[in-house]
């Protein structure tokens, strides 16, 4: 049977799904005092995805980056009820989440159902691999920290391997050669990482390897970063070049297997060329796919028939085709582009439509108690009052009611390059001024505004002491 929650029976219960960028902005701002507040989430932390390209190579430890969970819901005013597991199925017509704890210890029950009044779905999205065979089952992925962890070893693990006795020459070359697929910020922020941490510490604690350690990146499109400018786009390619990272355009990855990839290259004449890349670390960051729930939920509501990347919502982020259903970040299909910018203006929205939903019900019922008092005054003084009365609240509630549509405000675009260089393509004054710079400023513009980005007072000091302990002692290049 469904759990009973500890529930105020005359306040609606919100259920939030995901801890991440969209849904941890709204529990920021949210008045937990007018809902049942339930939280719904596999990952008991917020995970702050800016920095976590850092954590690969250990300029920054992952802790660093992870902000529990417990700590931002033990400050609201009311308590908000939180279960460590996934969302297997959203059952729109009879309103409940059901929930799976996959975790490693197994308590009696691991399966349930949680009921809704309102559900927020913010469970973001997983990795893009378009069906290509031998993906999920070679490569690493960018996308929890998890993955930084796995990556970090391996590199490890292929460096440690290739300076094996006797290894052969052709299979060394292979183990140092670490492929990135996909040109957009997280491959490219990868890549520079990765090679910031061979030109500043590896080449010095590992110098057989000096010669061979090479870095790729291979990108199907004409150019990488598509969403900055053609300028930043040709600084970072320059940049990329002079910091000895091969960048493959126009190459697109068919095939991978434990050891190489497939890939179908244009040539300047537009003939197309199959050619087969070693690799001892493959790293897929080729973008976002829809998740299983989501899609689930998308097949139970025929207005989410066209919908591809995620589910369609309306200008107030309802899912459209439901009742009582938002969905925000990247779960949702917007003309946005799947940001953590946009995921947590929407969770800032989200939370300034649902606090004053929730005005507008109490002045809802206090003008319906009114109303029954007016009908049964029969003193004409009394009547005077009370019809004053309601005409003031009544006009307080259309104020509460007005709230306009979610409106994006685009800040820029940032992405760190390597050799301690940024590029970022900034909007100043709500879009008024933009303004496109490059280099070793624009990176400590970068770190600066990460810095003051990451949440929380302890964040922010673990993600400096990281930085300052990466300058001084250099990258620990053990294999955990
Ligand atoms: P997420 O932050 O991914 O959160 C989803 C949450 O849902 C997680 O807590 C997850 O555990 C949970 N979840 C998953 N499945 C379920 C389920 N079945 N039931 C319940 N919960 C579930 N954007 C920028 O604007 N600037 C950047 O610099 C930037 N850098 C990035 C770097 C990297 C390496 C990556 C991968 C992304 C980066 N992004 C950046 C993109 C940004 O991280 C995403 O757009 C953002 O995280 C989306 O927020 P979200 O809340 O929709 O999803
Ligand atoms: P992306 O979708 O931005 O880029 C993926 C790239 O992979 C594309 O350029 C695509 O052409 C390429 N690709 C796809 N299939 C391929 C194949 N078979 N072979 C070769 N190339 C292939 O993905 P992302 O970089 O993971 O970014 C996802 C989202 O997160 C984006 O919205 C991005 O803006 C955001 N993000 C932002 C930052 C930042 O602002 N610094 C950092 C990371 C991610």
């Amino acid at each position: 049977p469904p759990e009973q929650l500890p529930l105020d029976p005359t306040k609606k219960t919100l259920v939030v799904l995901g801890s991440g960028w969209g849904s941890v902005s709204l529990l920021k701002k949210l008045d937990t005092e007018d809902y049942n507040v339930v939280v719904i989430s596999p990952r008991n932390f917020f995970l702050f995805t800016p920095l976590l390209p850092s954590c690969t190579t250990g300029t920054i430890e992952h802790r660093s980056i992870m902000e529990p969970l417990r700590h931002i819901i033990r400050h609201k005013k009311r308590a908000v009820k939180y279960y460590e597991a996934e969302a297997t199925k959203i059952d729109v017509d009879r309103r409940v989440v059901k929930i799976n704890d996959f975790s490693d210890v197994k308590g009696n029950v691991s399966e349930t159902e949680v009921p809704f009044d309102y559900l927020v779905v913010g469970v973001g999205a997983e990795n893009a691999t378009f069906g290509i065979p031998g993906v999920r089952e070679n490569a690493c992925f960018l996308k929890e920290i998890g993955d930084a962890q796995q990556i970090r070893k391996k590199v490890m693990d292929c460096i440690e391997t290739a300076t094996f006795k006797d290894q052969t020459e052709e299979e060394k070359n292979r183990l140092l050669h670490m492929v990135v697929v996909g040109g957009g910020p997280t491959g490219i922020e990868f890549a520079a990482e990765l090679q910031d941490f061979f030109e500043e510490d590896l080449r010095k604690w590992v110098p057989d390897i000096a010669d061979r350690f090479k870095v790729t990146l291979v990108e199907a499109l004409p150019n990488v970063l598509p969403m900055f400018s053609k300028a930043l786009i040709d600084y970072t390619e320059k940049t990329f070049k002079d910091e000895n990272i091969t960048v493959r355009t126009k190459t697109m990855v068919k095939k991978v297997t434990d050891k190489n990839i497939e890939v179908e290259a244009t040539q300047a004449d537009g003939s197309k060329v199959k050619e087969s890349i070693d690799y001892g670390l493959l790293v897929w960051a080729t973008g976002n796919a829809v998740r299983g729930v989501v899609r689930d939920l998308m097949n139970q509501v025929p207005a989410q028939k066209n919908s591809r990347r995620g589910l369609a919502v309306n200008d107030y982020l309802v899912v459209d085709g439901t009742d009582g259903i938002w969905a925000l970040g990247d779960c949702s299909a917007t003309k946005y582009a799947p940001t953590a910018q946009v995921a947590s203006q929407q969770g800032n929205f989200l939370a300034r439509l649902f606090n004053s939903m929730a005005k507008t019900q109490a002045v809802e019922e206090e003008l319906r108690a009114l109303d029954a008092q007016l009908q049964a005054a029969t003193d004409e003084a009394e009547k005077a009052l009370l019809t004053a009365e309601i005409n003031v609240k009544g006009r307080s509630l259309s104020k509460v009611k007005q709230l306009s549509p979610f409106q994006y405000s685009h800040q820029g675009s940032l992405a760190y390059i390597g050799a301690d260089r940024a590029v970022a393509d900034l909007n100043w004054f709500g879009g008024a001024i933009s303004s496109a710079t490059g280099g070793e400023l624009t990176y400590l513009f970068w770190r600066s505004a990460y810095v003051s980005m990451v949440f929380s007072l302890r964040n922010r000091i673990l993600v400096l002491t990281d930085w300052l302990k990466t300058k001084t002692f250099g990258r620990d290049v053990s294999r955990e």
